[in-house]
């Protein structure tokens, strides 16, 4: 391949949707090149999404997310979809599943839902169901002391996923969150929603969002939406063993790319960790594509 695809007429799109809230650190960049190449070679088109609902979010901190991937030649087919932009389209789709009788109130603390007791075999992490049954006066009561958060009212606890990499399972439902207390949309709420408005046929992330997929698949199927491909990449950890953060200063930033030799030395470490370079081989997105096999994939993550 050499050079960007167009689209096969209906196959969709990939998309990389980073948040704004620190620089693109190694692990981001390498599923950024990895949803590129899955998308290029699967002959969808190709669109990014900044995902700016959280309040760490910082417009200068987009702009250079967007710069970094250029420079690594990860140019979308269409300016890129501002989820700040889009509040009216988030609480439009949150009033029509509220008058389908799918979303409560949710008065709960984190601590509350910490401490709410739980069926025994109920999985980590998952919302007990506290304020579902409250009465209208309950909820009253209750929106007088603190604003609510809404949740969802699923209707399952589990819904099937398969994912190119890590196979199919059913995966936890619970009645998450669709927006927060102060009025912002939740993340698998705006998700979602977006996932469907940008075409997105294919999902590629990182595989801390594999818990989060069962809860977006069902969501998006409420919705009548076409579920998408999932592919969860292995993160990279750092030696400690630990995920990359912002405390890894090596391995984000400008120093990251200083340490790297710049955009084609970490292509080069990028390809390789995907076992699609050879050491220091100089490599560019569309010699990776043409070795590119989403199956062959290392389903483990890359400890550097
Ligand atoms: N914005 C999320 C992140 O940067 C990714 C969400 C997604 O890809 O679904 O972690």
């Amino acid at each position: 391949m050499t050079g960007p695809a167009v689209p096969a007429a209906g196959a969709g799109n990939g998309r990389y949707a980073p948040s704004p809230s620190s620089d693109l650190h190694l692990g981001n960049l390498r599923t950024a090149v990895v949803a590129w190449l899955a998308a290029r070679t699967s002959g969808r088109g190709f669109v990014l999404r900044i995902e700016d609902l959280d309040e760490r979010s910082r417009p200068a901190i987009a702009q250079r997310q967007l710069a970094d991937l250029s420079r690594l030649g990860i140019v979308p087919d269409a300016a890129p979809m501002v989820q700040s932009e889009r509040l009216a389209v988030y609480q439009e789709v949150l009033s029509d599943l509220r008058e389908r009788g799918l979303v409560y109130p949710c008065f709960c603390s984190r601590r509350e839902i910490l401490e709410a007791p739980r069926a025994p075999h109920a999985p980590p992490g998952a919302y007990p169901g506290t304020c579902r049954h409250l009465t209208a006066a309950e909820r009253a009561a209750k929106a007088a002391v603190r604003p609510p958060a809404w949740r969802l009212a699923a209707g399952v606890t589990a819904w099937p996923v398969t994912d190119r990499l890590h196979g199919s399972f059913d995966g936890v439902v619970d009645d998450f969150v669709l927006a927060r207390a102060d009025g912002t949309p939740a993340y698998n709420l705006a998700v979602v929603v977006d996932d469907a408005a940008q075409a997105v046929t294919q999902v590629v992330r990182g595989d801390d969002l594999l818990s989060s997929t069962a809860r977006q698949a069902y969501l998006g199927h409420l919705l009548g939406y076409t579920t998408p491909e999932y592919l969860h990449v292995p993160l990279v950890l750092n030696r400690a063993g630990q995920r990359l953060s912002k405390r890894d200063g090596a391995l984000a930033g400008p120093s990251l790319w200083e340490n790297y030799g710049g955009a084609e030395g970490l292509l080069g470490a990028i390809g390789q960790s995907l076992g699609l370079a050879s050491v220091r081989e100089v490599v560019t997105l569309p010699i990776l594509a043409a070795r590119f096999d989403p199956d062959r994939l290392p389903a483990q993550p890359w400890t550097v």
